[in-house]
């Protein structure tokens, strides 16, 4: 499956030049996210006022543990709003504690000391009883922090500090990484690896009778070490593939990821093969022959661009 992330990000990315991690570790937000609420603070750190805001393409999202919080402080709306408000505010923390964002640390202590938790969750929760998300009154004149180039630093450095890492009470903190390995991924060799890379959950590494090296969570740097360049392009196909839903298709109230498997070696046919599956991708159906056009799309696509005329 990776290997596969591997190749859509190859063709979807492919003439777009270098991409750096930033923008490769970017989740970004699902279409579905077209609004927003900003908690809003001066250049002093007084708080203002809550505004609505247009979903933005321009997001640097990645989403960090449930009970941490997200980088670059923004969160989805889930749960208690309560709980949303001091999510925030641990991502206002973590990013206050770090060297990386020295340059805002004025700004963020600030904004801290005027954090005042029950008020904004009773205002956030006002504002969402009297929106109307259909509204054209959304702010624009915000400037979020996730803008900051320290602050889309921080969320690379925090990523990979996690990747690199045992999280949890025991050993937590404790080195995943090694030098001179062969890459599980791309099977390069000799290369710096990690052993903690979890953006996608579709394999554990810390359950008991699922590995077959034994459990140790010391030893996922032999299990599955990725390289760096593989986080970042696996990354980067899954956020193409999934996030933004270019491969994902539903069924049965789930949501699925369609994954072609692209033989042909010619650039502008692979770029055809996955573009027409984008638009091809909703016509999942319980019908027999409308998913044997699914899984064997490929196949399918080719023979379609064969036939004269
Ligand atoms: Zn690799």
């Amino acid at each position: 499956m990776l290997e596969r992330l591997l190749e859509v990000n190859q063709i979807a990315h492919s003439g777009k030049g270098d991409p750096s991690l930033i923008d490769q570790l970017n989740e970004g937000l699902p279409p579905a996210y077209d609004y927003g609420l900003a908690v809003c603070f001066d250049d002093c750190g007084g708080y203002l006022e809550i505004k609505l805001t247009r979903g933005r393409s321009d997001v640097i999202y990645m989403s960090g543990p449930p009970m941490g919080c997200d980088p670059t402080g923004i969160s989805k709306f889930g749960g208690k709003v309560e709980n949303v408000v001091a999510r925030l505010k641990r991502s206002l923390q973590a990013l206050a504690a770090s060297p990386i964002t020295k340059d805002i640390h004025p700004l963020l202590s600030g904004i801290l000391e005027n954090y005042d938790q029950p008020e904004i969750a009773a205002q956030v929760k006002r504002k969402l009883e009297e929106l109307d998300t259909k509204a054209v009154c959304r702010s624009e004149d915000i400037h979020p922090l996730y803008l900051e180039k320290c602050v889309q630093e921080y969320m690379v450095k925090d990523a990979l500090r996690r990747y690199s890492s045992i999280p949890g009470k025991k050993q937590k903190g404790a080195s995943l990484l090694s030098d001179n390995r062969d890459c599980s991924v791309c099977g390069s060799q000799g290369k710096l690896v990690y052993g903690n890379f979890s953006r996608l959950k579709c394999y554990n590494i810390d359950k008991r009778g699922m590995i077959s090296g034994g459990f140790d969570y010391g030893k996922t740097v032999a299990n599955f070490p990725v390289c760096l360049e593989c986080i970042g392009n696996v990354s980067a196909g899954f956020t193409f593939a999934y996030t933004k839903e270019n491969l994902t298709f539903s069924l049965c109230g789930e949501r699925y990821l369609l994954l072609p498997t692209v033989t042909v070696k010619d650039g502008e046919m692979r770029e055809f093969v996955l573009e027409t599956i984008q638009r091809e991708k909703n016509r999942s159906t319980l019908k027999s022959d409308i998913l044997k056009h699914i899984t064997n799309s490929e196949k399918e696509l080719l023979q379609a661009a064969a036939r004269p005329g």
